[in-house]
């Protein structure tokens, strides 16, 4: 069968599922809003880190234009308190983040040589009964927000109607990168959780700053105070606010040095809603579409998951794509069950950290102090960055957490 795969968005989801599809020869079309220029030219979108599952999936795409020896980083940090307790943990290979607004036209580029046909415009949901007619399987990859009324809400999975932190992340210099690089994850209790990510610009090597601000507390101005209407005096009070909460990352901060990397594009505020939508839905003429990515599972940046779990889902769906000849509910059935226990474990992984760092449980608190010890466990917990669903098999619930923390410590259960 000479299958027809139309893909809307050229965000991790699009690219990574158009790419795999190329790579088995299957005829497949990306629509998306904005040329490569275009998404270079744009503001910062987000911050992501690939973690090594990722990158392992780039090399088999042949689209790993920037090799972990070089560009990666092989732990985290992590830094609680006011004087901050500190520990770290291990990855088992490494991460690596490059700002998207390289990383993204880069593989659209790539799927133009190797075959993928590219069509530019703005989509609305109207479209969807026209080019699902031009398609066999229409897929959308429009991320958080656009098209989300397509695809109805999981309640289940999807506990949150607001977001639960005020954002703002940025791309900055001056900030000294920690010995052999590392991501450091900053906890100020009852105010907000901060994580630098050693990050690949156009410029070279800067520092990503995810800021994650609890509302009502001190940070959050760093989310509504917009950067624009006074730039030196947002990065003043940047510096004044870390030297209360981030101390930690304070201390490696070249004031003089502290700014974007490059320009006022290069910062991001506001928030994300988590949630959970349905993995197709079935148009008033009968016409199924699968989503993928954002577009089916939003989850807040604190644990950086969002982009990684795209990627595996998207892997997913290539390999049912070209497994199967019928696209029909019984596809999705497939695909679902396939992809629901990473996606699904790193929605809840995320959602559970988010609230527990909120208003932290006594279960929590006793994994926390765990976790400080470092060892085994600190690095058990820090390579579950690249398989959520055995942070989750870890953390699902207190028995759960204790027979982990037992298991490490040597600890008698109560
Ligand atoms: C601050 C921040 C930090 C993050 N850090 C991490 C991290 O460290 N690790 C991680 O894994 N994830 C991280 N994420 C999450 C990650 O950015 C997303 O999960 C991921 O980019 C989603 O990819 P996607 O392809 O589903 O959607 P997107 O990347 O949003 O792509 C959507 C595509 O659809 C196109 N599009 C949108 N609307 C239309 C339309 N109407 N018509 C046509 N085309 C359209 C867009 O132009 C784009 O090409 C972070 C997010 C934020 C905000």
């Amino acid at each position: 069968m000479n299958k027809r795969i139309g893909i809307i968005g050229a965000g991790t989801a699009g690219l990574h599922l158009g790419l795999l599809l190329r790579r088995h020869g299957v005829d497949t079309t990306i629509l998306t809003d904005r040329t490569p220029d275009q998404q270079r030219a744009a503001r910062l979108p987000n911050t992501v880190a690939h973690h090594a599952v990722t990158v392992e999936r780039e090399r088999a795409l042949d689209v790993d234009h920037w090799p972990v020896e070089e560009y990666g980083y092989g732990r985290h940090e992590y830094r609680v308190g006011p004087e901050p307790l500190r520990f770290s943990g291990a990855l088992h290979a490494p991460s690596r983040a490059v700002d998207y607004r390289i990383y993204l036209p880069r593989l659209m580029e790539d799927f133009a040589q190797r075959g993928g046909a590219l069509e530019f415009g703005r989509l609305s949901p109207d479209d969807l009964p026209r080019l699902a007619a031009r398609f066999d399987l229409l897929v959308v990859c429009t991320g958080r927000g656009a098209f989300s009324e397509v695809f109805e809400r999981d309640p289940e999975y999807s506990p949150f109607t607001a977001p639960r932190r005020a954002l703002c992340a940025g791309l900055f210099t001056g900030v000294a990168q920690q010995p052999g690089r590392a991501v450091t994850f900053h906890i100020a209790p009852g105010a907000g959780e901060m994580i630098e990510i050693p990050t690949w610009t156009r410029g070279g090597l800067a520092t990503a700053l995810v800021i994650e601000n609890h509302f009502g507390s001190a940070l959050e101005a760093l989310a509504t105070r917009p950067y624009e209407d006074d730039p030196e005096g947002y990065l003043a009070m940047m510096l004044d606010l870390f030297r209360e909460y981030y101390p930690g990352c304070l201390e490696r901060i070249d004031t003089a040095a502290f700014d974007l990397a490059d320009g006022p594009l290069d910062i991001l505020q506001g928030d994300v809603t988590p949630v959970v939508r349905r993995g197709h839905a079935v148009l008033d003429d009968g016409t199924l579409v699968v989503s993928l990515g954002d577009a089916h599972a939003t989850v807040d940046p604190i644990l950086g998951q969002g982009a990684n779990m795209a990627s595996h889902a998207a892997w997913v769906l290539g390999e049912e794509i070209v497994a199967q000849e019928v696209y029909d509910t019984r596809f999705v059935e497939h695909v679902d069950r396939r992809r629901a226990d990473r996606v699904l474990s790193a929605t809840r992984w995320s959602n559970h950290m988010m609230e527990n760092l909120t208003a932290p449980t006594p279960e929590f608190q006793e994994f926390l102090g765990a976790l400080s010890q470092g060892g085994t466990l600190t690095d058990e917990f820090t390579d579950a960055f690249n398989y959520p669903e055995r942070a989750w098999d870890l953390l699902a619930s207190p028995e759960r957490t204790a027979v982990w923390i037992a298991r490490h410590t040597g600890r008698p259960l109560n």
